[in-house]
C-alpha cells in the first residue's frame, strides 16, 4: 500500500528515469532471462499508439479554430511561412547531425529477439507523400492512423469552426461555437488520458529497456550517449546559427535577443511545454522586446501550437537512430520523406511534454517503419522514449527560442517594435 501510494506521489519524471535505470540493471544483470516481462512494454506501447490520433486531432482542430480570422492576414501570413522555412532549416538539420553522428551504429536489436520490421520495401516515394497529404477519405485516414491526411483535413475543419465563430448569421454563430466546445472538451480530456498512460509510463520503460539491456548488454549506453550529443547540438545550432542569422539580417542583435529571452528559454526547459511557458513569453515579447500586442498575441500562441523545430530537428536525429539500430540505415529519399512529415508532424505536436515522442511515431510509419508490439523497431523506439524527458528539455527550449526569434521579425519588418528597447 505505501508502495502504491509513493507511485502515484513521487515526481514523474523521476519515476521513468528510475524505470529506465532499473530496466538497464536488471537487462544487465539477468540478460536474456528477463524477456518475460516484454509484454508489459508491449502494453505501454499499445497505450501510446492508442492516443495518439484523437490528441492530434483534438489538438489541431481546437489550434486551427482559435485562430481569430481577421488575424489570418499579412502577419498572419508571414508569420506562418517564417515558422515553416525554419522548420525546414530544423529536421534538414536533425538529419545532418544524424549522419555526422550515425546514432544507433553498433547496436544490433535483430538479436534482441524482435521480428525485423518490415522496412524500406514499403516505403513511399516523396511524391506520393506529398499527393497523399490530401485525404479522399478524411474518416479513412483517421481510423488508419495516417496522420498527414489527418492534419490536413483537421486544419481545414478548425479553420472552418474560426470562420463561421464569427458568423453574422447568429444561429451558425451558436452552432459552430458549440462545435467548438465540443472540440476543447476532447482536447483537454485527451490531456488528461495522456497524464494516465504516462502514469503506466515507467512501467513500461523499465519493461521495454531490460530486454534491450538483456541482450545487447553495455553496448547499448553508448549510442542513446551520442543520440543525446547529437541533438543537443543540433539545438544549439539551430538556435545560434538560423535564428541568430535570421534575426541579424533583420538588424536585430542576436546577444542582446538571447538574453532578453532567457528566461522563457529556461521556463520552456524546466517545464517541458510550449504551451505552459506562453505566458512567460508573452511577457518577454511586451516588456523585455517591445513588440507590440498585435503581433505578439497571435503569433506566439500560434508558434506555441504549431512551430516546433526542436521538436523537428529531435524527430530527423531519432529517425537516424532508429534506422540504424534496426540494421537499416535510412536512404536518402526516406529522409526526403522524413522532412516532409516532419515538418508536418511537428505543426500536429501539442506544446506539452512529451508531445513530439508520440508524433515521431507517425515520423517513422512513414518510410515504413511500424511501431508494432514485439519488433526491433519498437525496442529502438522505447530506447529513445526512455530518455525523452532529457530530449524534451532541450527540444521545447528550442521552441519557445523560435517562436520569440520569428515574433521579434515579424514585429520588426511590420514596425510592430518599440526599437529603443533594443538600443542600450
Ligand atoms: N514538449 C514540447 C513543447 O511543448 C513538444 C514536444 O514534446 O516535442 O514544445
Amino acid at each position: 500500500m505505501k508502495l502504491f501510494n509513493w507511485y502515484f506521489k513521487s515526481n514523474l519524471l523521476l519515476r521513468i528515469m528510475l524505470g529506465l535505470i532499473c530496466g538497464a540493471v536488471g537487462g544487465l544483470v539477468l540478460g536474456e532471462e528477463i524477456s518475460w516481462v516484454s509484454p508489459f512494454g508491449d502494453i505501454f506501447v499499445r497505450l501510446l499508439k492508442m492516443i495518439v490520433m484523437p490528441v492530434v486531432m483534438f489538438t489541431l482542430i481546437v489550434g486551427a479554430a482559435s485562430v481569430h480570422p481577421a488575424r489570418l492576414g499579412r502577419v498572419g501570413v508571414k508569420a506562418l511561412g517564417i515558422y515553416m522555412v525554419t522548420t525546414g532549416f530544423a529536421v534538414g538539420l536533425g538529419l545532418l547531425f544524424g549522419n555526422i553522428f550515425k546514432p544507433g551504429r553498433g547496436l544490433d536489436l535483430t538479436g534482441a529477439g524482435g521480428e525485423v520490421a518490415k522496412t524500406t520495401l514499403e516505403t513511399p516515394s516523396l511524391l506520393d507523400t506529398v499527393i497523399n497529404i490530401v485525404p479522399v477519405n478524411p474518416f479513412n485516414a483517421i481510423t488508419s492512423g495516417e496522420i498527414l491526411p489527418t492534419i490536413f483535413f483537421c486544419l481545414m475543419f478548425g479553420i472552418g469552426i474560426a470562420f463561421l465563430r464569427e458568423s453574422e448569421d447568429q444561429r451558425i454563430k451558436h452552432a459552430a461555437t458549440t462545435v467548438f466546445h465540443f472540440f476543447e472538451g476532447g482536447a483537454e480530456i485527451m490531456y488528461l488520458v495522456v497524464h494516465w498512460i504516462l502514469q503506466y509510463a515507467p512501467i513500461g520503460v523499465f519493461a521495454l529497456i531490460a530486454v534491450v539491456f538483456g541482450t545487447q548488454g553495455a553496448e547499448a549506453f553508448g549510442p542513446l550517449g551520442i543520440t543525446t550529443l547529437a541533438v543537443y547540438l543540433a539545438f544549439l545550432a539551430h538556435m545560434f546559427l538560423v535564428y541568430g542569422a535570421g534575426l541579424a539580417i533583420f538588424g536585430l542583435s542576436p546577444i542582446k535577443f538571447f538574453a532578453k529571452a532567457k528566461q522563457a528559454i529556461v521556463t520552456g526547459f524546466v517545464t517541458r511545454s510550449s504551451g505552459g511557458t506562453l505566458p512567460v513569453s508573452m511577457e518577454v515579447a511586451e516588456e523585455e522586446m517591445g513588440i507590440s500586442k498585435g503581433v505578439y498575441s497571435f503569433s506566439l500562441p500560434l508558434g506555441a501550437t504549431i512551430n516546433m523545430d526542436g521538436t523537428a530537428i529531435y524527430q530527423g536525429v531519432c529517425a537516424i537512430f532508429i534506422g540504424f539500430a534496426i540494421g537499416a540505415p535510412l536512404s536518402f529519399e526516406q529522409q526526403m520523406t522524413v522532412i516532409a512529415t516532419a515538418v508536418l508532424a511537428s505543426i500536429g505536436t501539442a506544446g506539452v511534454p512529451g508531445a513530439g515522442a508520440l508524433m515521431l511515431m507517425m515520423v517513422l510509419n512513414s518510410v515504413g517503419l511500424q511501431v508494432e508490439p514485439g519488433t526491433t523497431v519498437a525496442m529502438a523506439y522505447a530506447m529513445i522514449f526512455g530518455i525523452d524527458a532529457l530530449l524534451d528539455m532541450g527540444r521545447t527550449a528550442c521552441n519557445i527560442t523560435g517562436d520569440l526569434a520569428i515574433t521579434c521579425i515579424v514585429g520588426k519588418t511590420e514596425q510592430e517594435m518599440d526599437v529603443s528597447k533594443w538600443r542600450s
